[in-house]
């Protein structure tokens, strides 16, 4: 009998899904992966960590959403993007008339919450058929974090924007937004479009 073949170890940056049907490739409500804290990155310019964040970015471009974590492509590591809308966004008034490139977040870290506290509605690429109203997030965050190539950069976000920023960080520890919300919509044709993270 030949000895027993010595499994390969995991690669933590292996993308498990076809990134070219990219909404398909989003898992969703009960996949473990979103329900379990992700892992540090630690390494910076690793061409995988370059190819997870194209991907990444191409899925949120596709969905489209606001913004994506690592975990809903089934990816384990603490990697996120926060991509802010443009004004053809109809929930931010506020919002840039040009989208604004899209912000990489390796490791990132909650260096500030502020007091006040929002209600607001939400929805998650992750969890069609539901959304959620009154749902709690932090006014404000400050967020540090690398980039792609470990250039560290600080974020200062209010209103929406650190919604997103609050929504994506809770994703890199396994948590859903349900778990903030003060109720829960159900509607079976609902799925997440544009303006969800
Ligand atoms: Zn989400």
């Amino acid at each position: 009998m030949p000895p027993p073949r010595r499994r390969p170890a995991p690669d933590p940056f292996a993308f498990p899904y076809r990134v070219d049907r990219a909404v398909d490739s989003l898992v969703v409500a009960d996949h473990p992966a979103l329900h379990r804290p992700a892992l540090e990155v630690g390494a910076r310019d690793d061409p995988r960590l370059d190819r997870l964040i194209d991907r990444m970015i191409a899925i949120c471009a596709a969905a489209p959403g606001v913004g994506l974590a690592a975990p809903q492509v089934g990816v384990g590591l603490r990697v996120a993007i926060v991509w802010p809308p443009g004004a053809d966004d109809l929930r931010d008034p506020t919002a840039p008339v040009v989208r604004p490139d899209p912000i990489e977040l390796v490791d990132p870290v909650l260096v500030e919450v502020g007091e006040e506290v929002v209600w607001d509605a939400e929805a998650c690429l992750s969890l069609p058929c539901v959304r959620g109203l009154h749902v709690r997030r932090p006014e404000r965050v400050v967020v540090r974090a690398a980039d792609r190539h470990g250039r560290m950069h600080e974020f200062a976000a209010s209103g929406f924007i650190a919604e997103i920023f609050s929504h994506e960080l809770d994703h890199l520890d396994g948590h859903l937004y349900p778990e903030r919300a003060g109720e829960l919509v159900y509607d079976p044709d609902f799925r997440p479009h544009a303006g969800e993270a």
